[in-house]
């Protein structure tokens, strides 16, 4: 077994610690992965110091031209990344491949980066005084991201943090740690200079260490809502820039008025794909009457039983394993619990062949009816391919029901009403509202974010809030008086 290293001022740097990767499509470990220490940390930073001050100073034009290059470089090796993905992560090819496309709109919006860096500009903001103000990087700035999707978030956050002039420290999810390895030696082949890219493995100990180093300025943090409180928080104490996006439940609502043989067919990808593993899955269906959920549960039960399941690296299929046999084992138990407090569990996922035959970690597509809001399995965020279908009898009262969940992450709506529509996008206390669209997931030129225990901070992932995030903002004001002219002393506040 090879193990995987640190990246860090462009070479491979092995580590004390390691840990086992594995393949959840077969249960064996692949590789190792080595996990970092407060002196690796800290070589990280010694490397991005030397770096970034001429970073800093080079043209936005020819940053971006950085990520042009790295644009072309990431397409031309697409299939080895999402090889690494689907064999680490367990999802199929195709949904590997879509989170890649996904995740180099953002380094096709960071090529842009000399137009958003331009600042506004006051010609005579007072008497014979212009004033403009613009963007300055903040110097090292920090990731750290989940396993669900290993190309695709750390896409999110260093393309347009590395463009905006800073030299970014990247902590990937230990369980899926290659696809970063390779789009690091992709980034330096496309020219970016030395240092201001690494790569550092780990556990918690490297996040505090990396978190706590002083000339780490800034945190972009995914993951689970407790990680992503705690890591807010221990940002924010120190006095840093922290945006932390956590969990999710979120729910599509299906109107009687819908077309229910549609919402059933995207409602089925938007549940069960990715196994349910992903930030924007729907895990709640909220029927408005009881026709609807009886028309909408007979048409996904029907398509559930017969998803394509199988190793992610087959092409062809709709669901690969989970990520780890503990993740599975916790997703089971949630399936007994919600038929232990009521629910009618319509489709058994458990009872899927593969959950016996097989080493990997699989487990079929699961459907609880007649779901109540007191429920664990409604509480919690469960991130595996079960879905819970609660009935309601008005919009309102599914409305009411979405702004009382602690997340806030997405949620949609299944109507062919477009006031009911818009009703539900303007009342709704979520980020990313979709109107027959399931998973609402903004295009790179939109920012990215959730409300309540979804995100703690202040400005969304990517997009332009990645602008603010990753940079300072600095008015100048400036006047330039005649030599010849006689100045009196002036005590009153200055106006304009
Ligand atoms: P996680 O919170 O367990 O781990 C996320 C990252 O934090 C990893 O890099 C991990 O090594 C690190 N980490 C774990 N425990 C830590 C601790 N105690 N202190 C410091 N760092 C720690 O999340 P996960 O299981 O990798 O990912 C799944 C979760 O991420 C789900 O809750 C999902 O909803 C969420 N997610 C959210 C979004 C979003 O945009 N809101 C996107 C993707 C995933």
């Amino acid at each position: 077994m090879t193990d995987v290293h640190h990246w860090i001022a462009g070479t491979n740097v092995p580590g004390e610690r390691s840990l086992d990767v594995f393949n959840p499509a077969t249960g064996e470990p692949v590789r190792r992965v080595v996990l970092g220490t407060g002196e690796t940390v800290q070589r990280a930073i010694e490397a991005a110091r030397l770096a970034q001050p001429a970073w800093r100073d080079t043209p936005p034009a020819k940053r971006a031209q950085v990520m042009y290059r790295f644009k072309t470089l990431l397409e031309r090796d697409a299939d080895e990344i999402c090889a690494l993905v689907s064999e680490e992560h367990g999802k199929v090819l195709e949904d590997a491949m879509g989170e890649l496309k996904r995740g180099i709109e953002n380094v096709e919006y960071a090529c842009a980066v000399p137009e958003l860096l331009k600042g506004e500009y006051s010609h005579n903001a007072g008497p014979a005084i212009d004033t403009w103000s613009n963007h300055q990087p903040l110097g090292i700035v920090a990731g750290i991201t989940p396993f669900n999707f290993p190309a695709m978030v750390p896409l999110w956050m260093y393309p347009m943090a590395i463009a905006c002039g800073n030299a970014f420290i990247l902590k990937p999810s230990e369980q899926v740690p290659s696809a970063a390895i390779k789009m690091a030696e992709l980034l330096d082949e496309a020219g970016l200079p030395k240092g201001l890219f690494s790569v550092l493995h780990g556990d918690r100990e490297t996040v505090e260490a990396l978190i706590d180093a002083p000339d780490v300025k800034a945190v972009s943090f995914v993951g689970s809502t407790p990680v992503a409180r705690a890591v807010y928080e221990r940002g924010a104490q120190q006095g840093k820039r922290v945006q932390a996006l956590g969990g999710a439940k979120n729910h599509a609502v299906v109107l009687p008025d819908a077309d229910l043989d549609n919402a059933a067919n995207t409602l089925i990808g938007a549940a069960y794909g990715s196994a349910g593993e992903r930030c924007m899955a729907i895990s709640v269906a909220v029927c408005v009457g009881e026709s609807t959920a009886d028309g909408l549960v007979e048409r996904i039960a029907a398509q559930a039983r017969d998803l394509k399941i199988g190793p992610g690296t087959e092409r062809g299929l709709d669901m690969g394993a989970l990520v780890n046999a503990g993740h599975r084992e916790r997703v089971v138990d949630y399936i007994g619990q919600g038929q232990r407090a009521g629910a009618e569990l319509v489709v058994d996922g458990r009872t899927h062949p593969l959950v016996t035959t097989s080493h990997g970690y699989f487990l079929g597509a699961s459907l609880l009816d007649r779901v109540t809001p007191e429920m664990s399995v409604y509480q919690d965020e469960i991130f595996g391919p079960v879905l819970c279908v609660v009935r309601v009898e008005t919009l309102d009262d599914a409305i009411a029901l979405i702004n009382a969940h602690p997340y806030g992450n997405g949620t949609c709506v299944f109507t062919r009403d477009g006031e009911a529509g818009r009703r539900f996008a303007d009342a709704i206390e979520v980020g990313m509202v979709g109107i027959n669209v399931p998973l609402p997931v903004p295009v790179a030129f939109h920012s990215f974010g959730g409300w309540k225990s979804s995100l703690f901070g202040d400005l969304h992932a990517y997009g332009p809030d990645a602008v603010r995030f990753y940079t300072r903002r600095k008015a100048i004001s400036q006047r330039w008086p005649r030599q010849a002219t006689k100045e009196s002393a002036e005590f009153s506040f200055p106006s304009s």
